[in-house]
């Protein structure tokens, strides 16, 4: 449960407030108490004393009085003079009216010396009084008591000297009411006198203190109020201490003082004292008290409340603002707290607090700021690529597989292009890097510009690119991107003074197919871009199911080669070529051979493609020529005259920078004279890069290679670069051949061909020639050389040599049959 630190400390704070004041109203009230209790003991004593000196002023006057009788004038009632012979009898007897009236007496007794009852007067007497006037006799001093018979009084007994010399005893009684009265007086405090005896008639009964009222001020009253106590406390409690009694609205405190009387012994005199006032004035005292404690707590309560408000408000702040520094939103946290710090002169904890909190916020707010630019980039970094700035790998799986999902909820479709640049890493390696990247770069620029906005441009790494294309309307359109892509990219780029041609491959596969991954969507498009460079570069296939075939089947061939090429599983063939003129062999082309495990011997059209394209042509063409040249030389040391040696070269082979260092090792270890070599390229492997090429042919002549053409007629067959460059020999492709003499369209092809070459002074080889007239047209036409299975079929090395041996190379060739 939550309650605020205000009202905790504002609860405490008056829990200690009421506790104090409730003490000392308690303390107060204890003092007044005891202060007031210590009143009544002295005003207790007081009427002790009083009542003492009451009964003694009472005894004065009874012995006063006993002084005054002795000396009355005795009159003759006869004769109104003064009587000399005087007896007390007689002179009490004249003057007890003025005695009773005057003196208050209310009786008296005159006793002889022998303690006989002289006379009487007035009402009642103790019937104690003979044994007294004895004592009185005997001791001659005056005996004081207190009696209680129809009424109480208080008696003397005293020797007394009768003007006759006589000596006799008086007891003289006045009633106690007088004293009473008198305590009343002085006191205000009703009082009375209480006696054990409760047989007294006409006496008030206090039935429950057994007790017998013999006198009382104010008696109807003070009955009322004993007889109330009386059911209140036993008497004997009483007798300890006085007590308070309320009745009516009025408090009376009732004491006790105890006497001894002649007739009950233990009586007590019962004084009740009116002190309403009093306890009014402690009840008023008490008030006042309560009030002033009230006061001061409501005060102290305010000035608390007063004292704790600002901090606790701050604070209070402060739990507001703490939770939303947790929520980080700094904004909300800048708006509560205002941007002013505390200039304070004395700081206290909540400035300190205020300012920490500013601190954390900023720094928590610099943090948040630090990690959410980090986190773009890292997301830049992980999601797309640093050179081009298109997405990556990562980027375009995601995307390919929310298409794959949208793919399956709409009618449109969606496709994905695989591309290659073609022969990008001839670039890079001979260019260097930086040129390569910014190929790549310009690559990436058009690639994006030409795709809309919603599709999606990747870089896979290195010259791999992937293209996702949404929402298209009909399947084919992912040609027509694919072709505008081609157009695009086939522009001629400037980088500095050079200006480069770079093409693309791509495979295309539409997102349709249920339960497709997207590695599988992806490898599919790369199966097809494949395809797409092996019909030639710069073109785009639709991905088929048989291409996954092709595929596999693919796989693993190419996992056979590079085994059959660590394992040496190649063997060279050779063919000759024949001067048609002398019918000698001039020369032998070198044709390699796959000697299969299992298969047997594999044609070189069924392998080459892929050696090719896994690059692995190039330790097995570098093998090739080293095989070739050691084989030529060893049979140019057989024979006088010489026959040269053909090499193929794949298009990697002659783009490897490598390969002059290669042709050069293979010369210097065979010791074949460069004049025997002959190497044979195609014509697009020169059309692709026509300076480089140039350079290297040139390099080839200062050699003393010599180079042919080969395959003439089915490639781009352009004449100009003919010209241009430093060729030898041009070799006629088989399907021109193979007609003759027949087919009037290839006769003409031919003719023109052997006349245009012998017009760019090269040679002319034709191959596939198989019936001789087929070499009969090709010889009237003037062409040099010839090769085919009319001479022979290509021939592992030793057969080569027994053909050699035994046509003896003096001899005219003798054709095979
Ligand atoms: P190519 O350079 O045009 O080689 C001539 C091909 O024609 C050889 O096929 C040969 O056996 C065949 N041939 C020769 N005379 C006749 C004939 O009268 N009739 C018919 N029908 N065919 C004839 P092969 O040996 O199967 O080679 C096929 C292709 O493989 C070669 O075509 C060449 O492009 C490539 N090749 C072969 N060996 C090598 C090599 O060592 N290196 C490279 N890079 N390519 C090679
Ligand atoms: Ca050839
Ligand atoms: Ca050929």
């Amino acid at each position: 449960m939550f309650i605020s630190m205000r009202w905790k400390a504002i609860a405490l704070t008056s829990l200690l407030l009421v506790g104090l004041s409730g003490y000392f109203i308690v303390a107060s009230e204890q003092a007044l108490k005891r202060l007031l209790e210590s009143e009544r003991q002295e005003i207790f004593l007081n009427y002790q004393n009083e009542i003492a000196g009451l009964l003694r002023q009472s005894y004065d006057h009874l012995l006063q009085l006993s002084d005054i009788i002795p000396i009355l004038q005795l009159q003759n009632t006869d004769t109104g003079r003064e009587v000399s012979d005087k007896s007390l009898k007689a002179i009490i007897d004249q003057h007890w009216s003025y005695i009773a009236l005057n003196w208050g007496m209310e009786s008296a007794l005159l006793f002889d010396e022998k303690g006989l009852l002289q006379g009487k007067w007035g009402l009642g007497a103790s019937p104690r009084s003979s044994d007294v006037v004895i004592q009185v006799l005997q001791t001659g001093a005056p005996f004081s008591r207190l009696t209680c018979f129809n009424v109480c009084q208080q008696v003397v007994t005293l020797p007394i000297l009768a003007p006759d010399g006589q000596v006799m005893v008086l007891e003289l009684s006045t009633s106690l009411a007088d004293t009473l009265r008198a305590f009343q007086k002085i006191t205000q405090a009703d009082i009375g006198l209480l006696v054990p005896d409760v047989s007294i008639r006409d006496m008030r009964v206090v039935t429950s203190w057994s007790r017998t009222l013999a006198a009382m001020t104010n008696l109807e009253r003070s009955m009322d109020m004993l007889q109330h106590a009386a059911t209140q406390v036993s008497f004997d409690l009483l007798n300890q201490e006085p007590k308070v009694f309320q009745k009516n609205g009025h408090y009376h405190e009732v004491s006790l003082v105890s006497l001894v009387t002649e007739s009950f012994g233990d009586a007590h005199f019962i004084i009740i004292e009116d002190v309403t006032d009093q306890h009014q004035h402690i009840i008023r005292a008490k008030e006042a008290d309560i009030r002033t404690a009230l006061t001061a707590i409501l005060l102290s309560g305010f000035l608390v409340i007063f004292a704790l408000w600002s901090p606790i408000l701050r604070l209070r702040r402060h739990a507001e603002v703490l939770p939303i520094l947790v929520a980080g939103d700094f904004t909300l946290l800048r708006e509560k707290l205002g941007d002013k710090r505390s200039r304070r002169l004395f700081k206290d904890e909540l400035d300190i607090l205020d300012d920490a909190e500013r601190d954390v916020a900023d720094q928590l707010e610099e943090m948040q700021r630090q990690i959410e630019e980090d986190n773009v980039q890292l997301e830049s970094l992980a999601l797309y690529d640093p050179l081009t700035k298109l997405a990556n790998r990562h980027l375009i799986f995601k995307e390919i597989q929310l298409a794959v999902k949208e793919s399956a909820l709409t009618e449109e479709y969606f496709s994905l292009l695989y591309l290659d640049l073609d022969n990008f890493k001839r670039v890079n390696d001979s260019l260097g890097h930086s040129t390569g990247d910014e190929l790549l770069k310009v690559a990436a620029r058009r690639l994006q510009a030409s795709v809309r906005d919603g599709d999606i441009v990747a870089r896979l790494g290195g010259d791999e690119f992937c293209i996702l294309i949404k929402y298209m309307k009909f399947k084919e359109d992912s040609a027509r991107v694919a072709k505008n892509i081609l157009k695009v990219l086939g522009e001629p780029i400037h980088l500095g003074t050079t200006e480069f041609n770079i093409s693309a491959s791509i495979g295309i596969v539409t997102i349709s197919e249920h339960g497709v991954t997207t590695e599988q969507l992806l490898q599919n498009a790369d199966i097809a871009m494949y395809r797409a460079k092996a019909k030639g570069r710069s073109n785009f296939q639709y991905y088929t199911k048989s291409m996954s075939v092709a595929a596999t089947e693919r796989m693993a061939l190419e996992t056979e080669l590079r085994k059959a090429i660590a394992e040496q599983q190649f063997e060279l063939h050779y063919q000759p070529q024949i001067n048609l003129e002398t019918g000698k062999i001039v020369s032998a082309e070198a044709l390699v051979r796959w000697i299969h495990p299992t298969r047997g011997l594999v044609s070189p059209d069924d392998f080459i493609p892929l050696l090719e394209e896994t690059g692995l042509i190039i330790p097995l063409g570098e093998w090739i020529i080293h095989q070739a040249f050691k084989d030529a030389k060893r049979w140019n040391g057989l024979g006088d005259d010489s026959v040269n040696i053909a090499v193929n070269l794949s298009p990697r082979q002659f783009s490897d920078p490598e390969l002059p260092r290669v042709i050069r090792d293979a010369m210097l270890s065979s010791h074949l004279q460069a004049s025997q070599i002959e190497i044979e390229i195609t014509e697009s492997m020169v059309m692709n890069d026509i300076e480089k090429s140039n350079q290297l042919l040139k390099y080839l002549k200062v050699l003393g290679v010599t180079v042919a053409v080969d395959d003439f007629g089915t490639g781009h067959s352009s004449l100009g670069y003919l010209k241009k460059l430093d060729l030898d020999v041009l070799k006629v492709d088989r399907t021109f051949v193979q007609d003759l003499p027949d087919d009037e369209n290839d006769k003409a092809i031919v003719a023109a061909i052997i006349a245009m070459a012998h017009e760019l002074k090269l040679r002319v080889v034709a191959e596939g020639i198989e019936s001789l007239e087929q070499e009969a047209f090709l010889k009237s036409h003037g062409c040099e050389t010839g090769q085919g299975y009319l001479y022979s079929k290509p021939l592992p090395y030793e057969k080569f040599l027994g053909l050699l041996r035994r046509s003896d190379n003096i001899i005219p060739f003798q054709r095979s049959k």
